[in-house]
This record gives structure tokens, sequence and C-alpha cells, in this order.
């Protein structure tokens, strides 16, 4: 996993060698990203994350991605800025992707609570989420049949066609506004049950700083993600 974490993609530059002289791209990359890296439902990272460094030698832009959830991005001496975000933005879902390898890494390494604590944890997450949840959707005008709260392993919530909201207990361990964007992503659901643009323009109407919350769960969410 740590190998995948450190791989680097190349892409030629324009203007730089012509694409039959340059070396070829280390196995696995850039194949395994998608055509549709730029797509809709996929949020570039936060620029906040993503650091620019120029390197005299470097004949590529190069994308590197941190276990500790720093992105890096080296500009060949040809290259501008402009061209760099250009590069990282249409790299986004594979980005996302290694955001949330190395956010597994992290949370593999970190020591598990102690089971009194989980289960302080859980009775609060049953005593606190449906509430809020069932608060949300009056006020988003939607009906809810069922509540869970699941122990998932790599989700935060679902939601079925019959109005059945699963939430993770751990999402009570998060900021309030990251927390209520994962609820509002799943009353969304209720809307629609799939992720396309039209289901993210009801996210962002519901919560106009869902982006925010997507970018804080990619990089402290452990790996998990809203379903
Ligand atoms: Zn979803």
């Amino acid at each position: 996993m740590l190998a995948s974490l450190f791989r680097q993609t190349h892409l030629p530059f324009d203007g730089d060698d012509p694409p039959s002289a340059a070396p070829s791209p280390p196995i696995g990359a850039p194949s395994d990203i998608p055509a549709d890296a730029s797509a809709a439902a996929v949020a570039p990272p936060s620029p906040a994350v993503v650091e620019y460094v120029r390197h005299a030698r470097a004949r590529r832009y190069l994308l590197r991605v941190r276990v500790d959830g720093s992105v890096r991005v080296t500009i060949p001496r040809r290259g501008s800025k402009r061209e760099a975000v250009r590069f990282v933005e249409s790299h986004a879902a594979w980005i996302a992707e290694r955001l949330r390898d190395a956010a597994r890494v992290r949370t593999a390494r970190r020591p598990p609570l102690p089971v009194e604590d989980v289960r302080a944890l859980k009775r609060c997450a049953a005593e606190t989420l449906p509430a809020r949840l069932h608060a949300l959707a009056e006020r988003l005008g939607l009906t809810v049949n069922k509540v869970s709260i699941r122990d998932q392993r790599w989700r935060w919530g679902s939601c079925s066609r019959q109005a059945h909201i699963c939430l993770n207990w751990r999402l009570i361990q998060m900021p309030d506004w990251v927390r209520d964007y994962v609820l509002i992503h799943e009353l969304m659901h209720l809307r629609r049950m799939d992720h396309s643009p039209a289901f993210w323009r009801h996210v962002a109407v519901a919560c106009p700083d869902y982006q925010r919350a997507r970018t804080w769960l990619r990089e402290h969410g452990q790996g998990l993600t809203e379903d």
C-alpha cells in the first residue's frame, strides 16, 4: 500500500520533449488514472494542502500524495503554476483515491480506543444522531422511516430506497458541520439515489459548505467514505 502512495505520475509538458522521446511512465501510472478524473462528483483537493515546488531539473509535472495527506506538485523547468494547477485538477480522482489510502495508513497506525470509551461513544451516538437527522430532515421537508446506528468499517452512512438511513457511530467524533454534511448527504439520497451532478446540486443547496466538509473527510476521515 505504501508503495502506491508514493507512486508518481508523469505527464509530458507541452513544448518539452516530443511524446515519443519521453521515458515511459512507471508501471501502474498513469494508466490507473481514470479518464473522467475531473468528473463533477469528485471535488478537487483543497488548495491549502497542495504544495507547488519548482524544480530546475524536472522535465515533467510530478504529483505526490504523502501519507500525512499533503499533496506536492513539482513544476518542471519550463512549466507554469497555471499549468500545474490544471494538472492537479485533471487528476482530482487519482488524488482523492491516494488521500483515502493515506488516511487508511494513518488509521492503521493509530492505537485503538479503550473498549469502555467505544461503548460510551456508541451510546452517545445512539442518543444524539437520530435526533439530529430528524431535525435536519424536517428542515429540508424530508421523511425518514428508520434510523440505525451502525459500526460500519468503511462508510459514514447509507440510505436505502425504503428511507432507512444507517449512520456510523463515529460521526459523533467529528466537528458538527462535517457530521451535518454527512447527514444531509444521506438525506439527499431520499431525492436521488445516485451521485449524479443533480444529486450534488441538491447537496449544495442544503449544505453550501459541503466541499469543505468533503475535504475534511478526505484528510481526517480515516479512509471512510459517505455512501
Ligand atoms: Zn451518497
